[in-house]
């Protein structure tokens, strides 16, 4: 039978390019590698700790807060303690953003429920309503589109804007992709219109009451106007409130601001190639984190497998023929100043970085990684697949990478991001829940078992 037939040819040709591929990378003694880097993760890692440390001993670290300058300090001295060959500061400035009194979004005059408060969290970089708060009616809207319909019926009023994440979508970061536009520039399109506060719907999947921060843009040019968001639960509750009343008022108060800028770092730690020094192999995450739990997955646990890739480099005794090095990034969350500034200072010192390669999905289990380059890059790295199958690692097809390694995009390097499983991310992202015990040990380890890998393999063949 042709289906038979054609089965058969397959397996063959399986059986043929798994022997040539045996022969060219496995006969190197990749498989061995690998294996002993996760053997080493599995048995001896101490990233489970570290991340412990940043988040019960430090805490969430916002840019511009002391705990934030404590994190700078502490991972300097970790990468310091495992003898790295130079571990350095970069200075770069920081936007310091405080968030103030606890906020306040109080329905005043329901018919049901009578006065009611909802679980609110201001927007990162949201000015405040001031002390004395606001007491406006309300008006829903489903999204930006639907603001921009509405046009000048929302002046004078508070705007809630319900926009919900895609259940239907597989990958959670192309459905928060399509939901975080309201975040981030609801207040600004509803300022435009004359709007006085905006309250945006969680950007998570879960129905529960946590409320999930998160940075929203000033437009240039626009009103700028208080924001918050409310949990899911609630934002279901007001929904059904506004559609049985439309007098509905709302109190809303907080008292968050933006002050001067705040000079910080970006902590760099290096292990220089014994070959090909002059190539650079940059593997990072961000060090701040929102000032609510405690940033153990965005972004704790990608920062600390990071310095994982250059611990167990020298704790196996393998020397890079290229230059490895580990960057925790400052201000990823509310500026992304960090990110900018280290793809400044490389541009400006003629760098050559081959790779960039970020963890800032969370710390689930990692199946596989995003990427941006050329295709002979792409199809390279993916050449690679059967050495990862075993760990579970099967997803080289997605286009992405990470935010702070973006802007060296045009320098040239092939950027990555790790991808773990992405189902339950979104229940802790930018929430108070966002803490160690969210993190589990063995999955932070295979996360840094697969980038220490990954690193290896490029170090060795080149991209
Ligand atoms: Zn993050």
């Amino acid at each position: 039978m042709a289906f038979r037939k054609y089965t058969i040819m397959k397996r063959s040709l399986y059986f043929l390019v798994s022997f040539l591929f045996a022969y060219t990378t496995f006969g190197q003694g990749y498989e061995e590698k690998i294996k002993s880097i996760y053997d080493h993760q599995l048995s001896e890692s101490p990233v489970y700790e570290n991340l412990r440390y940043l988040c019960k001993e430090i805490g969430n670290r916002l840019s511009g807060s002391p705990q934030a300058a404590a994190a700078v300090e502490y991972t300097k001295q970790l990468m310091e303690s495992y003898g790295f060959d130079t571990v350095y500061l970069q200075p770069v400035m920081v936007p310091h953003w405080v968030r103030g009194d606890k906020e306040v979004v109080r329905v005043t005059n329901t018919k049901k429920y009578g006065t009611i408060s909802l679980n609110s969290l201001a927007l990162g970089n949201s000015v405040g309503t001031g002390p004395k708060g606001l007491l406006l009616n309300v008006i829903e809207v489903e999204n930006i589109a639907a603001l921009k319909k509405l046009g000048k019926k929302v002046e004078g009023k508070i705007v809630f804007i319900n926009t919900k994440m895609d259940p239907t979508l597989i990958n959670n970061f192309e459905a928060y992709g399509g939901a975080v536009i309201t975040r981030a520039y609801g207040a600004s399109e509803a300022g435009n219109l004359g709007a006085k506060a905006v309250i945006v719907r969680s950007v998570t999947n879960r129905l529960d009451d946590t409320p999930h921060t998160g940075s929203l843009v000033y437009k240039p040019l626009m009103p700028q106007i208080p924001a918050v968001a409310v949990s899911t639960k609630d934002a279901e509750k007001l929904s059904e409130m506004i559609r049985d009343q439309d007098d509905l008022k709302i109190y809303l108060r907080t008292t968050s601001q933006m002050l001067s800028d705040v000079l910080s770092y970006n902590v760099i730690g290096e292990i220089k190639g014994s070959t090909n020094p002059e190539e650079i192999i940059v593997v990072g995450g961000h060090l701040d984190s929102w000032d609510v739990g405690e940033g153990a997955h965005d972004d704790g646990g990608g920062c600390m497998m990071s310095v994982e890739v250059g611990r167990t480099f020298l704790a196996l005794g393998i020397k890079p023929k290229r230059t490895l090095r580990v960057v925790m990034f400052m201000n990823e969350e509310n500026g992304l100043r960090g990110g900018k500034k280290y793809a400044e200072i490389a541009k400006k010192k003629g760098e050559i970085t081959i790779a960039a390669l970020e963890s800032d999905s969370g710390s689930f289990f990692p199946e596989g990684y995003t990427m941006m380059g050329t295709e002979a890059q792409r199809n390279k790295i993916k050449s690679w697949k059967p050495l990862f199958l075993k760990y579970g690692m099967y997803d080289f097809d997605q286009l992405g990478s990470g935010a702070d390694i973006s802007p060296l995009e045009d320098q040239g390097p092939l950027l990555m991001e790790l991808l773990p499983n992405t189902q339950k991310y979104f229940i802790y992202h930018h929430t108070a829940a966002d803490i160690l015990e969210a993190v589990d040990k063995r999955e932070l380890e295979m996360g840094a078992a697969a980038l220490t890998s990954m690193v290896y393999l490029i170090d060795q063949e080149g991209i």
